[in-house]
This record gives structure tokens, sequence and C-alpha cells, in this order.
């Protein structure tokens, strides 16, 4: 059995990352963070994300608003940031409070901005198999794992356990589509599905997305399957400082023996994401230059 070292993967992606922006010469990259209120996981994750972009060398800017905020003016902030040609990628951090719906606001960040992938012509692009859109980056940050850790996915079959826009669905969907990794058959569960385990236990790669604390027991898999656990849930443990720790949807200590690769929490999906929004950030820069260069040979080809 090996375990998946997210923490080592996403380190070498920040690496490559650091060393790409390190040569450009003129201009960096750069993020805009919404935070609406102060839900302390929001301003962990934010404050983590701000640091890895530091050290990239990508820019970031912190736009905060309290929790009470009007859609109007938090619309507004997005439309300005739209508008910023410095600004290559605005993510708004989740969850919005209840009186503002997450799929508008998502949807009013310019679709060329949307380095978090939820926008709704990057998912459709995602099912179209075009690649010029933005995916999602806790699936992208998946897809890397599964590619930098050589499992194998043609032909396999992949159960994916929770059916989120912003987990589930998408990685069923890139591990589906005509490419490698990839080239899977799919069965996407949710909490409807029936006899899940009898499913689960077919699987050659399980990706584990439904926020259950240790939900995947040993008898839910068959020997010699890759684990990928995306869930991180806090269960209490008096012995730690927190009161608490984190743990994924797999039951680790139970399921490690049977897996021939598996992924730990923490430590495992978690910093993939963060590596592919700073990936997804400096796609969005070069693309910014493309269009800027074509707008520019255009100008300079017209007639006086
Ligand atoms: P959601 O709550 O949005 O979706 C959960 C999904 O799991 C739903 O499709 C739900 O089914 C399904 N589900 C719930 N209970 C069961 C069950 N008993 N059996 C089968 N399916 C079930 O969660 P997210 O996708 O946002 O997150 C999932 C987990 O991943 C969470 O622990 C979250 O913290 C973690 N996460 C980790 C990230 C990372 O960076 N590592 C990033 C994002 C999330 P139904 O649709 O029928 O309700």
């Amino acid at each position: 059995m090996r375990i998946i070292d997210g923490n080592a993967i996403a380190e070498s992606i920040i690496e490559e990352l650091a060393n790409e922006v390190g040569q450009l010469s003129d201009t960096k990259p750069v993020v805009a963070f919404i935070r609406v209120g102060d839900d302390p996981a929001s301003v962990s994750y934010v404050r983590k994300k701000q640091k890895i972009a530091d050290r990239i060398g990508i820019e970031s800017r912190l736009y905060v608003f309290p929790s009470n905020v009007c859609k109007e003016e938090l619309f507004a902030q997005i439309d300005e940031l739209n508008k910023d040609n410095e600004v290559n990628g605005i993510l708004i951090q989740a969850p919005l409070p209840e009186h503002i719906d997450e799929t508008e606001t998502f949807n009013r960040v310019s679709h060329n901005k949307d380095v978090d992938g939820f926008h709704t012509l990057n998912i459709g692009k995602l099912c179209q198999e075009d690649e010029s859109g933005f995916v999602a980056c806790t699936p992208a940050g998946i897809v890397e794992l599964i590619k930098r850790s050589e499992i194998e996915t043609q032909g396999k079959h992949i159960v994916v356990l929770g059916r989120s826009q912003i987990v589930g669905k998408p990685a069923a969907l890139l591990m589906v589509r005509k490419a490698l990794p990839g080239n899977a058959t799919v069965t996407l569960c949710h909490s409807r599905t029936q006899n899940l385990a009898s499913i689960t236990c077919q699987a050659d790669v399980l990706i584990a997305a439904i926020g259950r604390p240790n939900f995947v027991t040993a008898d839910m898999v068959k020997e010699g399957v890759c684990v990928i656990d995306v869930g991180i849930n806090r269960v209490k443990d008096v012995s730690r400082k927190s009161g608490y720790k984190l743990v994924g949807d797999v039951d680790f200590n139970a399921v490690e023996s049977k897996a021939s690769q598996i992924t730990p929490v923490p430590g495992g999906v978690g910093p993939m994401t963060v590596a592919m929004l700073m990936h997804n950030t400096l796609r969005a820069f070069k693309a910014t230059k493309i269009r800027s260069f074509i707008l520019m040979l255009l100008l300079s080809l017209r007639p006086n």
C-alpha cells in the first residue's frame, strides 16, 4: 500500500508555478479574493490561499464585506474587478450568506477570470471537453493527484461518492472524458443510491466526497482499490488542544490495508485544491496576455 502524499505533490506544483512566475519579465499575475462575513473556516482558507499566492509571486488582493452586505454592493465590486485589467482571477469564498444566491454570484464573475471554475460557461466547457475553460480546483486537484501518482484510469471502474457541483459532478465528468487521466467507466453515487456498498466494492478507483466522517469502511471496498478521499470532517478529539481532529469520508485505518494507494486526511486532496487555484490564476494571466496581444495586432492592422 502506498500513501499518496498530497502535500509533496502540491509542493512540487507550487515550485513549478513559482519558477514560471519568476521568469515573467514585466507584470505578475493578480488574484482577487472576496470574502463575505467572518466565518473562521473561510478566514483561514483565504489566508492560506494568500500565503501560497505570495510564495509563488502572485499578487493577491482581499475584499471583505460584512455578512449583511446587499447583493447590489457585492455585485458592484465583482463588476469593478471584472473590468480591472490588472486582475486576472477572482475568487468568491463560499459559503455566502443565505440571502445571496451562490450560483448567481459565481456567474457574475467574468468567465475569463473564473479561476474557481464555478461559472456556468466553464462547467459547460467541461461537459463539452473544451479545454479552454477553467476546471474547479478540487476536481482538478484530484486529476493531478491521479496523474502524478500514476493511477491507471483507462477502462477502469471509477466510483464517485457525492454529486455536488463543486466536487462530485465535475470529478465524474473529468474521469469519463476522452483523455488521460480519464477514459474510465464512471458510476456517480449520492444519498439516494441503493445498495451503495455493492457499487463501491466494484471500484478500481474510489473518489469519496460526501462529508460524512469515516463513512467508507473496509467491507465497502475491494482488495487493491485506489482511494481518493476528498472529505474534510471535524470530529471531537479531547486529546487535542483544538478539541477536534480532521478525518476524511473514508475510515483510513480500516481501509488502508486493502488499498493499493490511498490519500490521507489531512495532507491528501486538500493541499492540491490551493495549488490548482494558483495554476488556474497563472493560466488566466497568460490568456489575458494573449488576448491583449491579439487586440494590439488587430488594431495595428486596422487601416487608418
Ligand atoms: P455537499 O454536501 O455539497 O455534497 C455531498 C454529496 O454527498 C451530495 O451529493 C450527497 O447526496 C452525498 N451524500 C451525502 N450523504 C451520503 C450518503 N450517506 N451516501 C451517499 N451519498 C451521500 O459536499 P461537498 O461536495 O461540498 O463536499 C464533500 C466533502 O468534501 C466535505 O467533507 C467537504 O468538506 C470536502 N471538501 C474538500 C475539499 C478539499 O479541498 N479537500 C474541497 C471541497 C469539499 P445528495 O446530492 O443526494 O444530497
